[in-house]
């Protein structure tokens, strides 16, 4: 009898220990402030613009990409609008984007896709693995009525040369410490995308709000930094996806595409009023956020020209050095 019961203090010790066992990916945070659900952050971490408007070294152009570096590992965020922007401003930068595996796909929409297959095809010849695995979110190869939607043309071929699609549902840590937010819930009216696109469903042809938009995440000890692509789910909305559904921390920095060009006073006022909520204390407002609409921001929540700029090619953020940024945003 005494001896069972020894038996089954063991087992239930052995069980305890194991459900104890530290998650690898609960480190820093938890162990800063003992929370066991913080989630992992990176100590490393530099986004590099390679595609937008403006540019003081290389070539503008209606589009986004970025290079986000993160504890060494590489993921392209979005690849520019013409076929060749990216591989010649990366060229001009003295970047090597061949030993880039990873790439994050904000949207379906061209400005972001156009650079895709090129990227894929000329950086193969080099590293067969380059630009091989696509982080996406549901949507993304949805039938679009308007136009033609490119995503959905190149699948195919893409998976054929060895290119694997990962479509994401909800949001998922692809690496320690960074984070892609899958579709975005639209909690706020936040309507940046046209009133006429429409997009085929399961359940019929509706408005397309661009359902896939998704935003990259990097948690730092400093705070998320939250990375945009065209904004289509609106900003402030991608924020509160991320305090209820990853963490809920201060945002340190929002950098890519806020989609806020032709936004009213009001809503601008709007946002800033919530950017500072969230502890927005660093913004790289590129692409479709607008240039009016970046100094609205940066007057409104008080940042200085060093921690407010316009995004162009070339300028860079790093979580302990803050922005460099190009030239004539200075
Ligand atoms: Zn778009
Ligand atoms: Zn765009």
């Amino acid at each position: 009898m005494k001896r069972s019961l020894l038996t089954l203090l063991s087992i239930g010790i052995l069980l305890l220990c194991q459900c104890s066992e530290p998650n690898p990916y609960l480190h820093s945070d938890a162990n800063k402030n003992g929370d066991r659900n913080a989630p992992a952050s990176v100590t490393t971490l530099k986004i590099t613009t390679l595609s937008t408007m403006l540019a003081s070294q290389g070539i503008g152009e209606w589009g986004y990409s970025a290079l986000v570096e993160a504890d060494g590992q590489k993921i392209l965020f979005d690849t520019g609008r013409k076929p060749e922007t990216v591989l010649q401003n990366a060229e001009e930068l003295g970047i090597d984007l061949s030993t880039v595996e990873h790439v994050f796909l904000s949207h379906n929409h061209g400005d972001h896709t156009g650079g895709l297959l090129e990227l894929r095809n000329q950086l193969k010849k080099q590293n067969p693995l380059a630009i091989s695995k696509i982080h996406v979110a549901e949507g993304i190869f949805s039938q679009r009525i308007n136009f033609r939607n490119r995503m959905q043309e190149i699948k195919e071929e893409m998976e054929a040369d060895g290119v694997t699609f990962f479509t994401y549902q909800e949001n998922v840590e692809l690496f320690p410490g960074v984070w892609a937010t899958g579709p975005i819930d639209r909690i706020h009216k936040e309507k940046n995308y046209g009133g006429n696109w429409k997009i085929a469903t399961k359940d019929g042809v509706k408005i397309d709000n661009i359902p896939e938009d998704q935003s990259l995440i990097i948690n730092t000890d400093k705070g998320f930094v939250v990375v945009a692509g065209c904004g289509h789910a609106g900003i402030i909305n991608t924020l509160e996806h991320v305090k209820s559904k990853i963490y809920d921390k201060p945002m340190h920095a929002i950098i890519g595409g806020f989609h806020l060009v032709k936004a009213s006073d009001k809503h601008l006022a709007w946002t800033a009023q919530h950017l500072k909520k969230f502890g927005v204390s660093k913004i790289i407002g590129a692409h479709c956020t607008g240039i009016n609409a970046l100094y609205a921001l940066k007057n409104a929540l008080n940042l200085s020209r060093q921690d407010a700029v316009v995004g162009s090619v070339g300028d860079q953020f790093d979580i302990e050095q803050g922005i460099s940024p190009g030239i004539i945003a200075g």
